[in-house]
């Protein structure tokens, strides 16, 4: 579960490439920041015992640690180039991966059917993550739970996150009678078949395959429960769907499509809005969005609670998307019917700081320039293509940084 990268990652319709690039050898340990380590661990001792952790717990986990340096660089490193939504999804949703998670869903087929009955969650949403997060139970992460929490935890721009984790490691530590040098993450904390974090284990792990203990490494039924107990406790509506492909009008109102914006499916019709199929949507009050990933160029969805329900394992709407369809080829359902604009180049971080400080410069609010695509940018974008007669899609590309650049130079700023 990656919820705080979802942070960094926002909900635009891109995600960040986060795999690790290939690293220089680590430098040799600096004597002063090694002792500098050992002094943080020592301080955070106390706050580590005040939230319930055992003394002799701590002093097991935390005696050996040292600072991962693959950990800091992974920490520190700011992609630089965004991936396309539909290479991702490329990614994502791959044949393999559909395949294998078919096989799945067949070996798995009475564990998950309980799962389904206990949690209302479909079994395919649960497989999808499975799917995405490890690769079935495949790449689990190769670090050390308490080497990567504490390196996070010590220093850098997820110093509260790795804190907070760390104390809730410790905990589970305690209360399943691991062994610390058994607890393998990712680089940022996440761990198991469907990479929750330490502090998501403690809240919603069960145990499904009856053994007393939920273990999210070795048990994919207790993975999958746990991961269907998280959804379920976020509002997952037993027996109601994430969304679908839709088809828009002609003359659709762009700044409508919007994730934080909902209608009635009766006044989305009203609208013109059929499914993709070609069929009248119901006459309904279920509320839902309409959201365009990849502009007005690309594919439409319309997307109920579900779909936010998913975005609360990560708030990427990238990732969510990449779940759904994933689940929806697992069930045989066709893939989204319209093309992505492939010939479309989106900015790289350094071109969405040029493109926030141009949109600022011509007084629009597009938030702090930082390089992330969020909320704030993608409607200040809009408000530029809207006074610009251009469709309001808040999609931003290289075509529109060049349009922001030309109306600035022709305004002599
Ligand atoms: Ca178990």
């Amino acid at each position: 579960m990656r919820v705080i990268l979802a942070v960094f990652l926002g909900l635009s319709g891109t995600l960040a490439v986060w795999s690790a690039p290939a690293m220089a050898a680590p430098l040799p340990a600096d004597p002063q920041e090694t002792a500098k380590f050992a002094a943080f661990v020592q301080d955070f001792r106390d706050t580590a015992l005040k939230a319930g952790v055992a003394p002799a717990i701590y002093d097991q986990s935390m005696s050996e640690l040292s600072l991962d340096p693959r950990v800091e660089q992974l920490n520190l490193q700011q992609p630089e180039f965004v991936r396309p939504i539909w290479e991702y999804l490329d990614g994502a949703v791959s044949p393999q991966r559909v395949a294998k998670g078919q096989a799945m869903l067949a070996t798995y087929g009475t564990v998950l059917a309980n799962i389904e009955q206990r949690f209302g969650v479909p079994r395919e949403i649960l497989t999808a993550i499975w799917g995405i997060e490890s690769n079935y139970g495949v790449a689990m992460g190769g670090f050390n739970m308490f080497d990567a929490l504490a390196t996070l935890a010590y220093d850098g721009p997820r110093a509260d996150f790795g804190r907070r984790e760390l104390v809730a490691a410790l905990k589970m530590e305690q209360q399943e009678s691991y062994r610390p040098q058994d607890m393998t993450s990712s680089w940022a904390g996440a761990f198991g078949q469907t990479q929750f974090v330490p502090s998501a284990f403690l809240q919603y792990a069960v145990d499904e395959d009856g053994d007393g203990k939920p273990d999210l490494w070795h048990s994919a039924a207790d993975a999958l429960a746990s991961s269907a107990n998280l959804l379920a406790s976020a509002g997952w509506q037993r027996g109601g769907v994430w969304g679908y492909e839709v088809t828009l009008p002609q003359s659709f109102g762009f700044d409508q499509a919007d994730i934080d914006k909902t209608k009635s499916l009766s006044d989305w019709s009203a609208l013109g809005v059929i499914a993709a199929n070609g069929a009248a949507l119901p006459r309904s009050e279920a509320q839902a969005s309409i959201i365009v990933p990849a502009g007005a160029r690309g594919p439409a969805l319309l997307v109920f609670d579900n779909f936010r329900v998913v975005l609360k394992y990560n708030n990427a709407v990238s990732y969510a998307l990449a779940v759904c369809l994933l689940a929806d080829r697992l069930k045989g359902t066709p893939p989204v019917a319209h093309g992505w604009p492939r010939d479309e180049t989106i900015l790289d971080r350094n071109e969405i700081v040029a493109f926030q400080s141009d949109l600022k410069r011509l007084g629009y609010d597009p938030g702090d320039a930082d390089g992330v695509l969020g909320r704030k940018a993608r409607a200040a974008l809009r408000a530029w293509q809207k006074a610009n007669g251009l469709v309001p899609d808040g999609f931003a590309t290289e075509q529109i940084l060049m349009r922001i650049e030309q109306s600035l130079a022709a305004q002599g700023r």
